[in-house]
């Protein structure tokens, strides 16, 4: 039966993680891997989760089923996170949300109503995306298309080449999906003007927007990082978005994130909402609970909803940090590269602007694990390593 088959490449992160695990030198640093770290190389869980999990132990009375849009109260919890507590579009009930198997599975239930509803409907992405999204997509039966975002050159963004494509090849009733915040794989953002520019655009062609929130919290700020989404959301008809909340409560591998959809009337939007659930169903018929109970918890109890918040700022302040220590260890070891972009970047990543031959150099020589394309984890840096790091930049760099 299977005799026909050929096996498919494994992800070349989950690579790197597994050559990073088999290096017995000492000095090894791991910048690959997706996941917040510590200064110690650990991927903690939150006090506020911990404490969360306890009153859960106590309080949890039933393992029965749960629904396929997951706890009803959720859906409220979802909202305010995303759209801020006295949001007129909540208020109008024209927003629904369902609880979702991490960011993953809202994507996945958002490509299947696309697929089903939406016929014709393209997606497009930024080039480059997370390796995901489109996987995600085709697999669902929607064609993609790249839209011009990180510029090597500049290493920065390419706006204006991203809008010229925009305008020239996107058609009404294409998909249009931006990251919300802290850009993965970049680490380049769109600012607030972008986002008006965009956002206009989407009413002039007839676009559905798509936003990725997978790192709220991890840029600037919990409100700050959603500023563009929400500016979005106040315009636009119609939108999807796809949330996660595996960064920001360190609950990866709990799966909770959220798909929310908003409509033009309270009536769409019930009736669009009421399609996503039979996607739902089909996929795996409902969330588990645990995650979606260890947030609900937190953002409902203001001591909790408290530490959360000085967990999350504790986290993005570390790793704003390493941007700042990271730019000037490099200067003061006379790197010939200007790496201050580094700096102007947000959220976990970085696109370091390092060649696959200095990436491949920095791996085999130094033990050092980048991703080919160059992009770096920066919670993966501490202070014992940094020093280290930048040395062996330098002399791969020059
Ligand atoms: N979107 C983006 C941009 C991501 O980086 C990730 C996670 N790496 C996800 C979605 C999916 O998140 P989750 O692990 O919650 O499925």
């Amino acid at each position: 039966m299977f005799k026909h088959l050929n096996a498919v490449a494994g992800d070349p992160l989950l690579a790197l993680i597994v050559a990073h695990m088999k290096d017995t030198n000492p000095n090894k640093i791991d910048l690959g891997v997706g996941v917040y770290k510590d200064d110690n190389g650990h991927t903690p869980i939150l006090n506020s989760v911990k404490k969360a999990e306890a009153i859960l132990l106590e309080k949890e009375s039933s393992k029965s089923y749960l629904g396929i849009y997951g706890a009803s109260e959720f859906e409220s919890t979802i909202q305010d996170l995303l759209l801020g507590e006295d949001s007129p579009i909540k208020q109008a009930g024209r927003i629904r949300s369902s609880q979702t198997p991490g960011g993953t599975g809202a994507l996945k239930v958002a490509a299947d109503f696309i697929s089903a509803n939406l016929k014709g409907a393209r997606l497009w992405v930024s080039d480059p995306t997370w390796g995901n999204h489109k996987s995600i997509f085709n697999s669902a039966g929607i064609e993609s298309c790249d839209y011009p975002y990180y510029d090597p050159a500049t290493n920065g963004l390419r706006f204006d080449d991203m809008m010229a494509t925009l305008r020239a090849e996107a058609k009404a009733g294409d998909v249009l999906l931006v990251h919300a915040c802290c850009h993965n794989p970049t680490g380049i953002d769109l600012q607030a003007e972008h986002w008006e520019v965009i956002t206009d655009f989407v009413n002039e062609r007839g676009l559905l927007p798509l936003v990725d929130a997978a790192y709220q919290g991890f840029g600037d700020g919990l409100d700050e990082d959603l500023a563009g989404l929400r500016h979005m959301a106040s315009k636009v008809p119609s939108m999807l978005i796809a949330n996660s909340f595996s960064k920001n409560f360190g609950i990866y591998r709990d799966r909770c994130g959220g798909l929310s959809i908003i409509a033009e009337t309270a009536e769409e939007a019930n009736t669009a909402f009421s399609i996503v659930g039979q996607a739902i169903r089909a996929n795996y018929s409902m969330p588990p609970a645990h995650g979606a109970a260890v947030v609900h918890t937190i953002i409902t109890n203001p001591e909790l909803k408290a530490e959360w918040q000085e967990e999350v700022t504790a986290m993005r302040n570390r790793i704003n940090g390493l941007r700042e220590k990271l730019v000037s260890k490099l200067k003061d070891c006379g790197v010939s590269k200007d790496f201050s972009f580094i700096k102007d970047q947000r959220g976990m990543f970085s696109y370091s602007g390092l060649t696959l031959e200095q990436v491949r150099t920095l791996r085999s020589q130094y033990s050092i694990y980048i991703a080919d394309t160059g992009r770096m984890s920066i919670a993966g840096v501490s202070d014992s390593n940094i020093d280290y790091l930048c040395e062996s930049i330098k002399k791969v760099v020059g």
